[in-house]
């Protein structure tokens, strides 16, 4: 009953009218009544939606149409949880004046992107989404300055939107989910001339649900609904407040929780070299399935629907749950979390799990006297740090505890381990390779990701892990079976116990076609429709017998430029946490945050992986140069040709600083490369370094740090980098020129190496000196400059230019730009080191 309660649904749809409304139909006359209960206009509008097309839905509709139509006008009290929900999702200020006025909704107003409105970004880097529905397409994804919403595209989209409602199974509160995604995610929620419309309507809507139902499982009496509401109000007329409104107000309504796995890092990366190539996509395809499976789980304890996930990828989710049955349930939850993971990864993954009460007050903006939803976010990432520190402590049972501290299985005798990943298990040898159950289990995955066209997941009963188990036992311990569908397979059976089937079309948002809808049916068992992002961009070869298999790390280094080298490039946004906290600042509401981690979000695990793409041409008869082991949440880990990683990285940064519109919210990039022999560990370790040590310690001599690049053991703001880059071309031209001109020796290159040397060498001991205060800082900066090192550089590059006279203009150019005043002497290595790794043979 609690699933389908219909305030849950009238939560979901109860401003879906102002969507209706910008279309600038007028209401049928039947409804024409509808005004007198409505305080505004779009809610007449929500009422028309509900019953022209959920009508047939088997719920209380009547009361749904009623609880859309009263929610800025409620008296009752289901009408008051609607209304509650929806002041806690997004509490503006007219509401509480009732500006009846603005409400009306205006179709000219473009959703502003919230990237930016976060804090220090100029009215005129405002940017706009263009009113599309969600796709893969630039001109949807990135925002502009000057995108206009009209009433003839609001009309356009209207009618595709309600087509597609047409098509929801009937009571389906998930596919009704994703078709809202799919075409609400840029309609403001708000056109207010005095408000900036950065929230969009689905995630308003979405929160909106999700608090209902919290609420709904709250059980707060009649008085209570009416007491906090009473205080809501008061609170943003600054009128006093009782005292029973003030308890009310601090009462812990919902759980925000939040669940982060950990020891991916060993998990994907502490592999041999044999075969790891081929199990690494699965085993990054099964770490975010993982996630979303035991998420999933947790809410079907508590009998919720998806829109109380309020985020999930990048190796974690946040949860919003009804606070008592919270605090009651989830230690158990977590043990059972704990224990099926220890028996199948034997410490290797766990998952671990926090929550923090929310109250009312803590959703509220801080100018409605609230605490802004934001400080809950940061809380609960607290907590969960702090049970990392004590892991294992949740397993409970002794026995565990012991075997924790036996020594792992790793370094047995050779013979009983994996030769992929060191564990023992159920071995078998494949290819030459002695495999435990996991490994072939991963690499079969990984085979399977290959074009699949949907991913199927059924509600099934939890099975208890085996004990040699795989990966689809791990799935199945929480209660998923899961497949992987390609053009022309046969659908798989029903399986024994299933209570419902989920169906994701990949990579695509045409979901709900006719023939999606028509193909996968398994007779009377419920089906939701949604769809998902890959995030996939797997290398490709032919295998001795013709066979299209996953391409091994070697062969991407083959697809280098120059030395056949290979790379791992990582990358992530800049202090992400106070992104959340600072940027969105006092008006971090829960729609917002949603907002904006579902734009980050988009960003990484669809746009990023397109990208990367581009640089497959497989199928084009070329090699592949990338493999993208992960990209979700706010960061990405490629392993690829080495020549290919720098131009990657800046391609991504130049589409992410579209994306947000200035360079208040950053990202920053650490690559790094070495002989494909190398251990991947270790590689992705020095990329780790790379990122988090160096680009990210950048500061400029203005002060300004990060949103910054380490590459070839270098950090440099991208402004340098690109600066460099050019100059790589350059240097390119001249080493290799395309016409008849004699080619620039490498020797050159030699020579700019040297003379950087001489530069870091002097300005080490003028540095020194200047740390004994031998002389002062100016003295220091004026000595390091016109060092030996200029005289050096000046002469040999001289001598070059006179020998080549078709460069000279060229190298006397880059002379100029090295020695003045903020040229680059101390990149002068890099930019040598990369041209010099560019034009070496093999
Ligand atoms: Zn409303
Ligand atoms: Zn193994």
């Amino acid at each position: 009953m609690d699933r389908h309660n219909p305030v849950i649904l009238a939560a979901l749809l109860h401003d879906i009218g102002k969507f209706g409304e910008r279309t600038a139909e007028p209401l049928p006359v039947w409804a024409e009544p509808f005004h007198h209960e409505a305080r505004y206009t779009h809610e007449p509008y929500s009422a028309v939606f509900v019953e022209e097309q959920l009508g047939r839905w088997p719920l209380d509709m009547t009361t749904v149409r009623r609880l859309v139509l009263k929610h800025h006008a409620p008296s009752l009290p289901d009408e008051l949880l609607v209304s509650l929900a929806d002041r806690l999702s997004a509490y503006e200020r007219a509401e509480a004046e009732g500006d009846r006025e603005g409400a009306r909704g205006r179709a000219e107003t473009a959703l502003r992107t919230v990237f930016s409105r976060l804090l220090g970004v100029s009215a005129d880097g405002a940017r706009y989404h263009e009113l599309a529905d969600l796709s893969l397409d630039r001109r949807a994804l990135f925002p502009r300055p000057d995108a206009v919403g009209s009433v003839e595209s609001y009309r356009a989209l209207w009618e595709r939107f309600t087509s597609e409602v047409a098509r929801v199974p009937l009571g389906d509160l998930r596919t009704l989910l994703a078709v809202l995604r799919r075409f609400t995610w840029v309609i403001p929620s708000d056109t207010r001339r005095d408000l900036i419309p950065d929230i969009s309507l689905y995630h308003h809507l979405k929160t909106t649900a999700a608090i209902a139902a919290c609420l709904v499982r709250e059980e707060l009496g009649e008085f209570d609904v009416r007491t906090l509401h009473d205080g809501l109000t008061n609170r943003w007329k600054k009128a006093p407040l009782t005292p029973r409104e003030e308890e009310l107000l601090h009462r812990p309504l919902c759980a925000l929780v939040k669940g982060d796995i950990s020891g991916t890092q060993d998990f994907l990366y502490l592999l041999t070299s044999r075969g790891a190539a081929r199990g690494l996509r699965g085993r990054s395809f099964y770490l975010q399935l993982l996630t979303e499976t035991i998420a999933e789980w947790i809410l079907r304890q508590f009998q919720l629907h998806p829109t109380n996930v309020l985020f999930v990828g990048g190796g974690h989710f946040y949860l919003l749950l009804p606070y008592r049955a919270a605090a009651e349930h989830l230690d158990g939850i977590q043990q059972r979390i704990a224990r099926v993971l220890w028996k199948i990864h034997k410490g290797d993954l766990s998952l671990l799990v926090a929550s923090v009460p929310v109250a009312a007050i803590d959703f509220l903006e801080e100018e409605a006297g609230g605490n802004a939803f934001a400080a809950k976010w940061g809380d609960v990432s607290r907590r969960v740090n702090e049970e990392k520190q004590r892991k294992w402590q949740d397993l409970g049972q002794e026995g565990m505890r012991r075997e924790l501290f036996i020594s792992r299985q790793r370094g047995m005798t050779a013979e009983d381990t994996c030769q992929v990943c060191h564990n023992a298990g159920a071995l078998e040898i494949q290819d030459d390779v002695r495999k435990c159950q996991h490994c072939r289990g991963f690499e079969e995955l990984g085979r399977l990701l290959r074009d699949p066209t949907h991913l199927v997941l059924f509600t099934v009963p939890e099975a208890e892990p085996p004990e040699q188990a795989d990966w689809r036992d791990a799935l199945r311990a929480f209660g998923t079976e899961a497949w992987l569908i390609h053009e022309g397979d046969v659908l798989p059976r029903r399986p024994p116990g299933a209570t419902e089937a989920r169906v994701y079309t990949l990579d695509a948002t045409d979901f709900l076609d006719e023939d999606t809808c028509r193909r996968f049916r398994w007779g009377d068992l419920p089906v939701s429709y949604d769809f998902r992002w890959l995030a996939d961009a797997t290398p490709r070869k032919h295998d001795e017998h013709g066979q299209e298999v996953i391409a091994e790390f070697a062969d991407l280094a083959e697809a280098s430029q120059g030395v056949k080298w290979l790379g791992v490039l990582r990358m992530d946004v800049d202090g992400l946490g106070d992104v959340f906290k600072n940027g969105l600042g006092a008006q971090a509401t829960i729609s917002r945050m949603s907002t904006l981690s579902e734009s980050l979000r988009l960003f990484f695990e669809a746009w990023v992986p397109r990208l990367c793409r581009e640089y497959n041409r497989f199928q084009q008869g070329k090699k592949d140069a990338l493999y993208l082991i992960y990209a979700g949440g706010d960061d990405l880990f490629v392993v690829g040709a080495w020549s290919v990683l720098p131009e990657l990285a800046e391609r991504i940064r130049d589409d992410f600083r579209e994306l947000v519109g200035g360079d208040h919210v950053t990202l920053s990039a650490g690559i790094a490369i070495e002989h494909p022999k190398f251990p991947l560990y270790q590689l992705a370790a020095n990329a780790r370094h790379a990122l988090d040590d160096q680009a990210k310690e950048f500061q400029r001599s203005n002060g300004r740090a990060k949103d910054a690049v380490s590459f070839l053991q270098t950090a440099m703001g991208w402004e340098e980098f690109a600066r460099i880059a050019g100059w790589k071309d350059a240097l390119l031209q001249m080493l290799n020129p395309q016409g008849e001109e004699p080619a620039l020796p490498r020797a050159f290159l030699m020579r700019l190496m040297e003379i950087h040397a001489l530069y870091a060498g002097n300005r080490a001991r003028w540095r020194r000196a200047q740390r004994l205060r031998e002389i002062t800082h100016e003295q220091m900066e004026e000595l390091i400059h016109y060092d030996k090192w200029q005289w050096r550089l000046v002469y040999h590059l001289s001598r070059f230019a006179e020998r080549h006279e078709q460069h000279r203009e060229t190298i006397d150019r880059l002379l100029r730009e090295i020695v003045q005043q903020d040229g680059f002497i101390a990149r002068l290595r890099v930019l040598a080191r990369w041209a010099e790794l560019l034009t070496r043979e093999g």
